[in-house]
């Protein structure tokens, strides 16, 4: 059993510098030896971004770059790692999951709070953890390991800028929790996967919040140019302040004039339900698109996947209301 290792940069490989925590680590030489000894030694290769990144840098490129990667070493190893910078880490392991619907192995993302040189970091065990859970037979698609849990790729959201514990699955059970033994949760995957993707492309998707007392004024600034897709990060189950003037006439002139709006919610459990207030109806009556369940990361990762394949207008709201890889429960 082989397992292909692909670091991108993150605080877990980084080290301090004058200007703050930077890249740099002996990530290699450090896993080499934290690995020594147990039934995991030299099963794998690592591969390094040429310029390792702060995920805060992290582009629909560089999503583009892990896949090529991964479909690169593909038949040469029977499951892949990811470590990632947590950031944005929930951001790329859903946009990996639409992507590699027929990779047909294991990836798992991981990354940490922590430097690996730290005293009590948790790099050791996340990226143990992520090793154990790519070769335990079990996962299949894109998964996240971190904190003891095993969570679905396209369904996690980073919760905590500090805990160790720092990602969860608001909207679905854990994969896996660690112990002695595991206890594994069996779960389906669902999705219809996508056959031969074409490649991830930036494109211009604005997300924006509500918030009380926003104006039709600043919103339609911020509509200005139109971006590709707009993500209204609404209140609840999908309500934006309707009775201000003018703000319901600034979202729908964005439908009108063909830029896609997706209603998504700011709670972080989130099930959006267009019309079910006042508040709502009239961006139901204007071809809003509801978000359900997904979190705003495989949500804004789904669009830029949609785009990049070249869908657009009515075509692009039925997709986002399909089930690709998981990611969503209509
Ligand atoms: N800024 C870092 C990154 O996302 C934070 C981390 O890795 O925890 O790359």
């Amino acid at each position: 059993m082989r397992t292909h290792i692909l670091y991108t940069g993150g605080t877990l490989g980084m080290v301090s510098t004058p200007d703050g925590l930077a890249p740099g680590a002996d990530l290699t030489g450090w896993l080499n030896q934290l690995l020594s000894g147990t039934e995991l030694a030299g099963t794998f290769d690592i591969l390094s971004f040429e310029h390792l990144i702060d995920s805060a840098n992290a582009t629909p490129d560089d999503w583009r770059r892990i896949v090529d990667d991964l479909w690169q070493y593909r038949d040469d190893a029977d499951s892949f790692i990811v470590l990632h910078g947590t950031d944005t880490l929930a951001y790329t392991s859903a946009a990996l999951s639409y992507a590699l619907t027929g990779f047909g192995k294991p990836v798992v993302v991981t990354g940490a709070q922590y430097s690996l040189g730290v005293v009590g970091t948790d790099a050791a065990p996340n990226v143990t953890g992520a090793l154990r859970a790519a070769t335990s037979g079990r996962v299949n698609g894109v998964a996240v390991f971190f904190g003891h849990k095993l969570l679905r790729g396209n369904r996690v959201t980073k919760v905590s800028s500090w805990a160790f514990n720092g990602f969860d699955s608001p909207a679905v059970p854990v994969l896996a929790r660690t112990g002695a033994p595991w206890q594994w949760v069996d779960n389906e995957s669902t999705g219809c996967g996508w056959l031969d993707p074409a490649p991830y492309q930036r494109h211009d998707v604005l997300v924006v919040d509500v918030s009380p007392g926003i104006s039709a004024r600043r919103l339609r600034a911020a509509f200005d140019p139109l971006p590709e897709a707009v993500i209204l990060r609404s209140f609840g189950v999908g309500n934006i302040p309707s009775d201000e003037p003018g703000l319901v006439d600034a979202i729908l002139d964005v439908i009108s004039a063909g830029t896609p709006v997706v209603v998504a919610s700011q709670c972080m459990h989130a099930d959006v339900q267009l019309g079910k207030y006042q508040s709502s109806h009239a961006l139901t009556e204007g071809g809003a698109i509801s978000a359900h369940d997904m979190t705003l990361e495989a949500l804004y990762a789904k669009l830029i996947f949609l785009l990049s394949q070249g869908i657009r207008g009515e075509q692009l709201g039925r997709w986002i209301e399909t089930d690709i890889a998981g990611e969503i429960n209509v």
